[in-house]
């Protein structure tokens, strides 16, 4: 224990950065504030340029050993780090729902066993990555991954371990090395991750950890020429910035970044089936990107629909995230309540009507919010809220439907709950969307494709797409035995 250690709900945690190897603090700090009651957590270390050109250095340094490394011994530590992860679900799950509010039931049983099965699964995918060979006139053709080089990865407060590992664990098994900037407002995980990665033997250097604003240490981190990959997740503005910081080095970028996605509900679905996805848009406060935020539903059903809606949404308990049976925790900050409920107002005084919530509940917590009588072109349909607060409008033909499904400028996910498979292909074939759950919500694989379209990003990370981008991509043309060019 140092001056630098924080007690955080019995678990140690260490305020501040990991760069090469080692602990280093920064001159100043901010303040780290729990979602749960507003209470002070601790001050962290707040970085600068001089941190971010520290860390990428140290990045640049482990770089070359890192990338030799073999495949399997890559692999083999992302293993440990995995054992380490879930050595440490207890306390990772109650210092993340102390950091970002998020239920600690969740963080037990969901998210912090997926934090770990992020390292598994891309150690063994590195294990088989491959494409097949193939021929060009007697000529082979060989891909390779090849290891691109320092990576920085910025994420965001809404589900903080679970988004960074998303991204830390294919970068470390790609072979590149990594500087991690997490959100201000929920630093605390990344550093109980660097402890882990350390533990689990992970090179100095080979991951290192930067904590600050990002409107102080983003830029430094963003333009640095030594920087081979940046991957985002978090706001379109943010992301602006960052390509425009990137552009001078061309620095390839992965952008996952908001939605305004649909829950298109059809007079054919099972209506408890459309009733239970619905009311899942409350987790986490509304603070999930993937949030099927619009509800569309066929006007004959519309009326039936909101009725069981409103019933089911009574049921919701909202309240300290550390209970069992709470299902709706607080919003990550004040600031960010200000905002949903400037939205909330705005769209009231526009002439929506609130069937479910509609106002605060305090300084932290927001009433679960369903509103109706919205106009497709309104500000509460076109931008993202961010925290518990849905929309409902109707249509009549699918083609309605598909229109006012993809009228505004994301393309995150989308979701349909209909019984009719044919209805099911034809519209999400027409629809602008990255994920379409049909009949399910947020059921992911970390094989499959995952980014947006439009705003909601540039790219697709999971899988071998994941590899495709923290790696240079390499095709080898060799030429058969005793060939002669002869023009
Ligand atoms: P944000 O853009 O404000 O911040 C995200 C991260 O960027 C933070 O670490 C922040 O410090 C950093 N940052 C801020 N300014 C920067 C700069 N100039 N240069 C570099 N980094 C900078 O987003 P947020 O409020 O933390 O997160 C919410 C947003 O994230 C929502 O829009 C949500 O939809 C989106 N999100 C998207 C996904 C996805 O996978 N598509 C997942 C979760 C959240």
């Amino acid at each position: 224990m140092t001056e630098h250690t924080l007690t955080v709900a019995g678990v140690a945690v260490d305020t501040r950065h990991w760069i090469g190897g080692r602990r280093v603090a920064s001159a100043e700090t901010f303040t780290d504030v729990s979602p749960i009651d507003g209470s002070v957590i601790g001050e962290i270390s707040r970085g600068t340029a001089l941190e971010a050109a520290a860390a990428v250095a140290a990045a640049k340094a482990a770089f070359p050993a890192w990338a030799a490394t073999s495949r399997a011994e890559r692999a083999r530590i992302l293993h440990a780090v995995a054992d380490g992860v879930e050595k440490r679900i207890e306390e990772l799950s109650i210092v993340e729902t102390t950091d970002n509010g998020a239920l600690l039931r969740s963080h037990r049983r969901g998210v912090m066993p997926r934090v770990a099965h992020n390292f598994r699964f891309f150690a063994d995918w590195l294990l088989k990555l491959e494409h097949e060979d193939f021929e060009t006139r007697g000529h082979t053709n060989h891909v390779s991954w090849d290891p691109a080089g320092p990576s920085v990865l910025i994420t965001p407060w809404n589900a903080p371990l679970m988004l960074a590992t998303w991204k830390v664990a294919p970068a470390l098994a790609a072979g590149n090395t990594v500087v991690l900037k997490p959100a201000e407002w929920s630093p605390l995980t990344a550093s109980l991750l660097a402890d882990i990665a350390a533990e689990a033997g992970l090179p100095a250097g080979v991951f290192n950890v930067v904590q600050g604003y990002g409107s102080e240490i983003g830029d430094a981190l963003t333009s640095h020429p030594d920087v081979r990959r940046i991957s985002f997740t978090g706001s379109v503005p943010t992301a602006r910035r960052i390509a425009e910081s990137a552009a001078g080095n061309l620095t390839p970028l992965s952008l996952e970044l908001g939605g305004k996605s649909p829950l298109l509900v059809f007079a054919d679905a099972d209506l408890d089936v459309a009733v239970d996805l619905a009311v899942e848009q409350y987790d986490n406060a509304g603070q999930v990107c993937l949030a099927a935020t619009r509800f569309l539903v066929e006007e004959s059903v519309a009326e039936e629909f909101t009725r069981r809606f409103v019933e089911k949404a009574a049921t919701l308990t909202q309240g300290d995230p550390r209970h069992e049976t709470t299902d709706i925790g607080p919003n990550i900050h004040p600031r960010q309540l200000e905002k949903i409920d400037a939205f909330v107002q705005r769209a009231l005084a526009a002439g929506a009507r609130a069937v479910v919530g509609g106002h605060r509940k305090d300084i932290q917590y927001y009433a679960p919010t369903l509103l109706t009588d919205v106009a497709q072109d309104s500000e509460i349909v076109q931008e993202e809220v961010f925290g518990p607060v849905l929309t409902l409008q109707t249509f009549s033909t699918e083609e309605e439907a598909v229109r006012l499904a993809n009228d505004t400028r994301f393309g995150l996910a989308a979701t349909l709950a209909t019984a009719d498979a044919e209805r099911a292909e034809r519209v999400t074939a027409q629809l602008v969307a990255g994920t379409v759950w049909v009949n399910c919500f947020f059921v992911r694989d970390l094989q499959a494709p995952f980014g947006g379209s439009r705003h909601s990003g540039v790219g697709r990370e999971g899988g071998t797409w994941s590899f495709d981008f923290y790696c240079d991509v390499k095709n080898t043309v060799t030429a058969p035995n005793g060939w002669k060019n002869h023009g």
